[in-house]
């Protein structure tokens, strides 16, 4: 038996972009996401995008899985493709959707005909499926509000397409088609959170982490690495730069008050990030902040970050409670990796006063001292890139 795979594609309301541009990105993303799977084809088809593998033998069921993650797809369903004849239908409806029927109690029968010179009209193959299915299943109940399985019959110009329930997508936009931006990613809870959630909204990603060797180790990295492979699954490859952070802090320690050292810190992040995101081609930058979640996070420490760079900063996280970060983070498989106990540069520095109503006037005076331009020459300089998928 013949089965392809359905894509129904999200966002109806395709504001400055239209549907083409959307559906090429999208059939770029999948074919990429699927590149270890195998080959398919992508073809357009009304309102459907249809998947077929080309070898015969490819596993559909990782196709799907794979596919679950791409956003700019709101369902997609497998489907069981069927010659045009009423008896081939019935027949296969029966073999193909027997388990999933066995599973439900109740059942309709949808059908499409956008072939109109199919015999029999839609309600007339509804009747005709439903009824055959009902003798065949003798649990079966029909109910047309809220079945547990819609069975849908598609009969298109060259075969007719059945299928069961439809299989909910990752929704958002197509990675690609809102630009590129680059995120702070730490190995904490909140950035990989971050990164998806711009991802959904069709960003192509780029990451920069800031690593303090001897103060934060090797695993640290790797742990922070192992965090975007878990996002790339969504996003696609990340051009990721590490950066080497730990003179900078140390001269931040040296010449600035304590009760500054988060904030200024936070600010060569920033001012750090912005080059590498023009290298990039990026038009913002991303980071995991939560309003209010620790001192620098009050809006007066976020002004005074935001003033050090001048890129947007997108913070999806901005008004979120951490058990509602958590929950995505569970979705997305990364709150696991997050909470391995490995220290981040930021955890080795922490002042024991941090102050919470900073004035951007105080923090420039605070930070005066410091050689900034050579001390983020020589880091942007030194950061080691390399691309996770
Ligand atoms: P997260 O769970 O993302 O680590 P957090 O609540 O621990 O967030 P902070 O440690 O204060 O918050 O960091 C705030 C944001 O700053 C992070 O979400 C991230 O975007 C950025 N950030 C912090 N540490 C680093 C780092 N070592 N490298 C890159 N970005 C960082
Ligand atoms: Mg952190």
């Amino acid at each position: 038996m013949r089965e392809i795979i359905l894509i129904k594609n999200g966002e109806l309301v395709l504001k400055g972009l239209n549907r083409n541009t959307f559906e090429d990105i999208l059939i770029k993303n999948m074919r990429k996401a699927l590149k270890e799977v195998g080959e398919f084809t992508f073809t357009k088809s009304q309102s459907t995008i249809m998947v077929q593998s080309v070898e015969e033998d490819t596993d559909l069921d990782e196709a799907v899985d794979i596919l679950k993650k791409v956003f700019g797809i709101a369902a997609l369903s497998r489907a069981a493709v069927a010659e045009k004849d009423m008896d081939n239908i019935m027949a296969i409806s029966r073999e193909y959707l027997a388990d999933e029927i066995l599973e439900a109690k109740t059942f309709k029968v949808e059908a499409k005909r956008s072939d109109k010179k199919f015999p029999l009209k839609s309600p007339e193959i509804s009747r005709e499926l439903g009824g055959f299915l009902l003798s065949k299943f003798n649990h079966l109940k029909v109910d047309v509000h809220n079945p547990d399985v819609t069975v849908t019959v598609e009969i298109r110009d060259n075969y007719a397409f059945i299928r069961g329930n439809n299989i909910k997508g990752a929704g958002g936009m197509p990675v690609g088609t809102s630009g590129r931006a680059a995120v702070l990613i730490s190995g904490g809870i909140d950035s990989p959170v971050a990164a998806y959630m711009m991802a959904k909204r069709g960003v192509e990603l780029v990451a920069v982490h800031f690593a303090s060797p001897p103060f934060t180790t090797e695993l640290a990295e790797k742990k922070v690495m192992e965090l975007l492979k878990r996002v790339a699954k969504y996003s696609g490859a990340i051009t990721t730069y590490v950066v080497p952070f730990t003179e900078i802090q140390q001269e931040i320690r040296k010449n600035c008050p304590e009760e500054y050292f988060t904030i200024i810190m936070r600010r060569y992040m920033m001012k750090i990030s912005e080059i590498l995101a023009e290298h990039q081609n990026c038009s913002a930058l991303i980071t995991g902040e939560s309003l209010g979640q620790v001192a620098s996070q009050t809006m007066y420490a976020l002004a005074c970050t935001d003033a050090a760079t001048s890129l947007p900063v997108f913070r999806p996280c901005i008004g979120m409670d951490k058990d509602e970060i958590i929950r995505i983070s569970r979705k997305i498989d990364t709150f696991e990796t997050s909470i391995l106990p490995y220290e981040d540069c930021c955890t080795v520095f922490t002042p024991k006063h941090p102050k919470t109503r900073a004035k951007l006037v105080d923090v420039e005076a605070a930070e005066s001292s410091m050689k900034s331009e050579e001390l983020i020459e020589k880091a942007v300089e030194n950061a080691r890139r390399s691309v996770v998928k």
